[in-house]
Formats: structure tokens, C-alpha cells, sequence
């Protein structure tokens, strides 16, 4: 496993917009469609995100991706990373904080 340094310790956060970054649906899909499994990605995020696994790219920790970075996706020579739309995105981190908002409300 090329990654397996990063793996021991992730860098994970652990809040972001004042919502558990774990109720965030924000992290990379592979297109295997154009993926050449590389491996670039893997050496270049600095949050464990990726790893191979048997020459295969795979999404090993989806919840330490940076919320909006999409560095990666910058970087990939061959344009092999989906990420969600941001405004879908922030629209689930504002509709977390309306339901923390409220449970607050009728405490
Ligand atoms: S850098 Fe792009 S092509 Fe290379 S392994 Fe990552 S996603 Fe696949
Ligand atoms: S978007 Fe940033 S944090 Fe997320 S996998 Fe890509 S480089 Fe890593």
C-alpha cells in the first residue's frame, strides 16, 4: 500500500461550518472510466484519502476529504474525479444547522 504512512495518523477535521464533517456528503468518486490508477492522488493528497489497493484506486477515507478543496481534481491528468455539486453541499450543511438550530430551540 503506497499510503500506508498517511494511513497511521490522518489528518482529519472534525467540524466544518459548525456541522460533524462525518454529516457531510463531500468526498471524491473515482471515474473508472477514465482512471489509469496512477496513483498520483494518493501521493498527493495530505489526508489519507486514497490508497491502492491491489494496483486499484480506491476511497479509503472519504470523511478526511477538506470540504470544497478539490484539489485532486486539479491535478489528475486524466479528469478522474467526481466531486458533488457545492451548492447541493451547502445546502445539506444549512439544512444540518436549521435541525441543530432547532433542537436547541425546544430544549
Ligand atoms: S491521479 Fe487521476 S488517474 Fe491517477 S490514480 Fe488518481 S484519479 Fe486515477
Ligand atoms: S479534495 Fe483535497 S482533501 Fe479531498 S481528496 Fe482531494 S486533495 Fe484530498
Amino acid at each position: 500500500m503506497i499510503n500506508s504512512d498517511k494511513n497511521r495518523i490522518p489528518k482529519q477535521i472534525h467540524r466544518f461550518m459548525g456541522v460533524d464533517r462525518k454529516d457531510i456528503d463531500w468526498f471524491p468518486i473515482i471515474d473508472f472510466n477514465k482512471c489509469n490508477n496512477c496513483g498520483d492522488c494518493v501521493q498527493f493528497c495530505a489526508h489519507g484519502v486514497f490508497n491502492m489497493e491491489n494496483g486499484v484506486l480506491i476511497v479509503q477515507n472519504p470523511k478526511n476529504c477538506v470540504v470544497f478543496c478539490q484539489a485532486c481534481l486539479k491535478m489528475c491528468p486524466k479528469d478522474a474525479l467526481i466531486f458533488q455539486e457545492k451548492k447541493k453541499v451547502l445546502a445539506q450543511i444549512r439544512q444540518i444547522k436549521s435541525q441543530q438550530k432547532q433542537s436547541i430551540d425546544n430544549y
